[in-house]
């Protein structure tokens, strides 16, 4: 899994897709957001509920898959983290398109972007890691797990969204999937429930925006995985997003342009407001 080829381009896919962590630092905590001076909104939580503050008084979790700068440091990622009664990797160093555009990259962008969307929407918004640099990696994919969990650094969150993207090498293979915890006693018994509603949520909210279900893996664009520490350690509903596969030329056309990562991040963010109103 950790195999580079050069700087951000990894031979696997992102499959074990807890691969990207990151933070400034390996074990810090998670910070705030900062306040949105282009929506003109706060992310103070508790905020008044309006028709234009859909998630005012949430706290909403965006996990950037990997980090810019984990080929650099395979000591520090290959070292074993818990995961769900069983080990794994710190982290992974994710994928790339062919062009070399890096997985890291693309989760971080989109990232950046539903924040922006989720604070305009009232939200409070966490990032499990604050920089995309080649200089960084982590934070390791048990932090991430963590993260918004009750007890955790942080306010504790109504969800939790882990952006990824593939990269299949299998014939034609493109379109997005979304992950969801498996039942696995006692790590996902809490959380599978509300998880796969939330997965279903954002799997309709990425189709009504004109993404196709993934062509080579899972069933209607959602897979149910039992290995991944970003789920198994999770508390608070958690899904994470396979928005492609970067190694098919159209999806990847997709995630190269600042549109295709807006129109994601869009999709992402109607899935929050869908979810959030129930
Ligand atoms: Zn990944």
């Amino acid at each position: 899994m950790s195999l580079l080829v050069g700087p951000a381009l990894a031979l696997t896919g992102c499959a074990d897709g807890s691969s990207g962590a990151d933070a400034p630092t390996a074990s810090g905590p998670i910070r705030s957001a900062p306040t949105s001076r282009a929506a003109g909104t706060t992310t103070e939580p508790g905020a008044t509920m309006s028709p234009e503050q859909p998630l005012a008084g949430r706290v909403i979790v965006i996990d950037p898959g990997h980090q810019l700068g984990n080929s650099s440091f395979h000591a520090e990622i290959d070292a074993p983290v818990e995961a769900g009664g069983f080990t794994k990797p710190c982290n992974t160093t994710g994928t790339s398109t062919d062009g070399g555009f890096p997985e890291a990259t693309f989760a971080w962008e989109v990232a950046r972007q539903l924040r922006r969307l989720l604070v305009a929407d009232g939200a409070r918004v966490e990032l499990t890691r604050h920089s995309n640099s080649a200089s960084a990696w982590g934070p390791c994919v048990d932090v991430r797990g963590r993260a918004g969990n009750p007890g955790a650094p942080g306010p504790t969150a109504d969800l939790k969204i882990s952006i990824h993207a593939d990269g299949s090498y299998a014939s034609g293979a493109h379109g997005f999937h979304v992950i969801a915890p498996t039942e696995v006693a006692p790590w996902t018994t809490d959380i599978a429930g509300p998880s796969l509603r939330l997965a279903r949520v954002v799997r309709d909210s990425l189709v009504d925006h004109g993404f196709a279900t993934s062509t080579y893996t899972a069933t209607d664009g959602i897979a149910l995985r039992g290995d991944l520490a970003t789920l198994n350690l999770a508390d608070i509903p958690t899904v994470l997003v396979e928005l492609g596969n970067m190694r098919d030329a159209g999806d990847a056309a997709t995630m190269t342009s600042a549109a295709g990562r807006e129109d994601y991040a869009s999709a992402l963010a109607s899935a929050v407001e869908r979810f959030s109103a129930r």
